[in-house]
């Protein structure tokens, strides 16, 4: 059973490390709902030829952007146009993004009347010095007092977001914002190590010479107190990125790593059959132009592709890949597994890699730091 993203491409600010698909302008806010409502016609047959007709979905999830800049009311409207083509399964997990600064009692009352079960607030840090640095709309007490009204309002399946590994902030810094998590007691916690994305101030401000990012061996100290403090809190982690209480994984991410086929809405947003992977465009202006057709690009995935991806996305992950699933993949596998076999053995003698009795391969957690250089060294080319 699949999953649809939705994307919401506003915010009334831009963070400075910003790379997402969002705008602050506020004249295209008017134009989204119809151009949402048109593509979710011309989409509704999405999953038709994987599940059958079946139009039922497990998961929904709202991003951004910063989805919480939408009223309710227009919030809602986009539900119910989704809910007009999809079925919605009783047990679906409904999460939205919001910002601090947008909860309000009534908002938080809202979110919960229109189904929503899962919110995730973007928190980055606790401290006011880093939020100002990274021009983010809330301070720490903004962030506390929100989680304190989506408590109120019963929501009972909550994810913070955090940031660490940027150039204001030390290990102690960090050592105290996972501190406040372990008081707050959120049911998920993702946290992200900083990156210099494209286009945004961030790398201007580095080109400029402004700052640099803390050093790998810094971050890395961070990234193991992440793990051992959250640990000792009783999360575990699924995910390079990711720790929940236990039960409480998003089941939405999940099946991306899964490879579980999902449909994208909104601008930018990427959609996935299982072979084949589409975007929207991300100039939003032209998603949201009613007059020209919706543009959108796609891709079918190799045999090579798919490979690698089964790779990249379970290895990222606690549970790993069963090299069965790789051994299953598509016409080439066998000639895939046997060359990265001898691989497996040689990361596997560095203890970067596992290898279990029932055929699965797994990046100990102490390794999960450098994962993306490990995953790299079983590609397929
Ligand atoms: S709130 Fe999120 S999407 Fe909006 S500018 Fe900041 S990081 Fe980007």
């Amino acid at each position: 059973m699949a999953g649809i993203y939705l994307h919401v491409p506003f915010c009334n600010s831009r963070c400075i490390y910003c790379g997402f698909c969002s705008t602050v302008s506020r004249s295209l806010r008017q134009k989204y709902i119809p151009a949402l409502k048109r593509e979710i016609q011309e989409r509704g047959d999405f999953f038709s030829s994987l599940y059958e007709s079946d139009r039922t979905i497990k998961t929904l999830y709202i991003g951004g952007g910063t989805p919480s800049v939408l009223s309710p009311e227009t919030l809602q409207e986009a539900v119910s146009a989704i809910r007009e083509n999809f079925i919605f399964t009783d047990e679906i997990e409904f999460t939205v993004e919001v910002n601090p600064d947008d909860i309000t009692e009534d908002y938080a009352a809202s979110l919960r009347k229109m189904g929503v079960n899962r919110v995730s607030m973007g928190v980055q840090s606790f401290k006011d010095s880093h939020l100002k640095w990274m021009r983010r709309r809330h301070d720490s007490g903004t962030a506390i007092k929100a989680y304190g009204i989506l408590r109120k309002a019963g929501f009972e399946n909550i994810s913070l977001d955090l940031i660490f590994g940027f150039p204001l902030m030390t290990v102690k810094d960090w050592e105290e914002n996972l501190s406040r998590i372990l008081e707050l007691d959120p049911e998920h916690v993702s946290a992200y190590q900083m990156g210099i994305d494209p286009d945004t101030p961030l790398e201007r401000m580095e080109k400029a010479g402004e700052f640099s990012l803390p050093s790998q061996e810094e971050s890395e100290e961070m990234y193991r107190l992440l793990q051992k403090k959250l640990k000792e809190g009783g999360y575990i982690q699924y995910e390079v990125s990711n720790f929940c209480k236990p039960g409480c994984h998003s089941r939405h991410n999940s099946s991306y790593w899964n490879r579980i086929p999902y449909l994208g809405l909104g601008p930018g947003a990427h959609s996935f059959t299982g072979r084949h992977r589409e975007w929207n465009t991300s100039d939003i202006a032209t998603w949201c132009d009613l007059s020209t057709l919706p543009l959108r690009e796609g891709e079918t995935l190799s045999p090579e592709d798919v490979f690698n991806e089964i790779l990249m996305l379970g290895l990222r992950t606690t549970a790993g890949v069963k090299l069965n699933t790789l051994r299953n993949s598509g016409p080439q596998s066998p000639v895939y597994i046997s060359d990265i076999l001898p691989k497996i053995s040689s990361l596997e003698s560095k203890g970067l890699l596992i290898l279990d009795k029932d055929g699965t391969i797994k990046i100990p957690s102490e390794k999960f730091f450098i994962s993306d250089g490990i995953i790299r060294e079983l590609f397929v080319c």
